[in-house]
């Protein structure tokens, strides 16, 4: 079968590492299979490359950082091709220009729009591993486009569809998708298989094991995705349509973030029109909000929060005296210091009792719920940041995740 496995940063973090990879790969091709390896930069080095921008421009120049981030995954792919042809395997290190990942959209914010498969595929065809830099791509003016961080499986999972692979093989330095993270809850246990619904909506909230687009657009073209080690020899987990058990828990996972920044607009005139003279100003400056709640009024004055990333409140601040004056609102509020925990499940919404477990949960820990969201398979309490951890212990112990499968 064609296969498209993925190594992340930590798998090439250094020679040795690369070396391993390298025989994964060629014990994949002595079985009979055809592998594209799609890399990530080595170990933390898109971190050090954008530290090293910033002590250049405290702001730098997203074309150039872009030219710069590139780099780090040009690097990975020339060694493990170097390692493979070291074992006599035929291999070729690509570019995300060359493996034809076009992209389209901002700079440090390009979106795959198609792949121009012809040279994987002829390089497949001549019994070459192609060797694919995750990440980036071009756009129709040969500009470098990086697809946001983590964003290499999303190139992997592309070039899985493009080329009609059997699946998509997320190599990493975790053997697969766990009920919670288990540097916070060891007893956390690795799930044999996944919905895309779930693992998105893990993803979204917090989990880093996928990149969320990557799942979007393998569910979208039903390709699988099989989350394992590249270190150790041991079953993953399998992201697909359908979750073999349907008697099973229905709470999957437990994903958390710690990183929350609230805003609150204190007494608005409830009116029509004031959420989207809140919103649009925060839309066009490229801010992303996530949870949005209104208070019910009291009289004519309502309350309205919302929360984006730590790393926005900056700049929504700096936007807020001029919404809330054109909403004659007399203040605002903010918070940069909180998180969220979420329990997601297919069927928590139909099934009774899980909002009222989860909350009791948060108040036999002493935890205080600031905001509460939900989708059909999703319920997420925002609370303070340094309580996360807690938070995500006591749910896991309150929805038995450690022994339910
Ligand atoms: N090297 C990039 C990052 O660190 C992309 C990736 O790892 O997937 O974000
Ligand atoms: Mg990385």
């Amino acid at each position: 079968m064609l296969v498209v496995q993925k190594y992340g940063g930590t798998s090439v973090a250094d020679a040795d590492r690369i070396r391993h990879v390298a025989g994964r790969v060629m014990n994949r091709i002595r079985q009979g299979d055809q592998v594209i390896v799609v890399v990530s930069a080595m170990g933390d080095s898109t971190d050090d490359l954008i530290d090293l921008a910033l002590q250049v421009a405290p702001d730098p120049d997203p074309r150039e950082l872009d030219m710069l981030l590139s780099t780090g995954e040009q690097v990975s792919v020339a060694l493990v091709a170097m390692a493979l042809k070291t074992l006599g395997q035929e291999a070729v290190g690509l570019t995300g220009q060359q493996a034809g990942i076009i992209a389209q959209g901002l700079h440090n914010k390009g979106r795959i729009s198609r792949v121009e498969a012809d040279r994987v595929r002829r390089e497949l065809d001549a019994g070459r591993v192609p060797v694919v830099a995750g990440y980036w791509g071009v756009n129709e003016a040969q500009e470098i486009l990086t697809l946001g961080r983590g964003a290499s499986d999303t190139t992997a999972v592309a070039l899985a569809v493009a080329l009609g692979a059997e699946r998509c093989e997320n190599c990493k330095d975790v053997e697969g998708v766990y009920t919670a993270d288990p540097r916070i809850v060891p007893e956390a246990r690795k799930l044999k298989d996944i919905t895309y619904e779930e693992m998105l909506e893990l993803a979204t909230q917090g989990s880093t094991v996928m990149h969320n687009r990557a799942v979007e657009l393998a569910s979208v073209y039903n390709l699988p995705i099989l989350v394992t080690s590249s270190m150790v020899e041991a079953p993953g987990t399998l992201i697909r349509q359908e979750s073999e058990l349907e008697e099973r828990n229905r709470v999957r996972g437990i994903a958390h973030d710690t990183d929350v920044a609230k805003v609150t607009v204190r007494k608005v005139p409830d009116r029509p029109g004031i959420a989207s003279n809140i919103f649009e100003p925060l839309a066009e400056a490229g801010i992303s909000v996530d949870t949005i709640v209104q208070n019910s009024s009291e009289g004519d004055l309502t309350d309205l929060s919302f929360t984006m990333s730590r790393g926005d409140l900056r700049r929504a601040e700096g936007l807020m005296p001029a919404i809330c004056a054109s909403v004659g609102a007399p203040e605002y509020t903010s918070d940069a210091n909180l998180g969220k925990v979420s329990i997601v499940g297919v069927g928590i919404q139909t099934a009774p009792g899980y909002a009222a477990r989860m909350f009791r949960a948060m108040s036999d820990a002493g935890i205080n719920i600031e905001l509460i969201s939900t989708s059909e398979i999703r319920l997420t309490c925002i609370i303070d940041s340094a309580k996360v951890p807690d938070a995500v212990r006591a749910l896991h112990a309150a929805f038995q995740l450690e022994t339910a499968e």
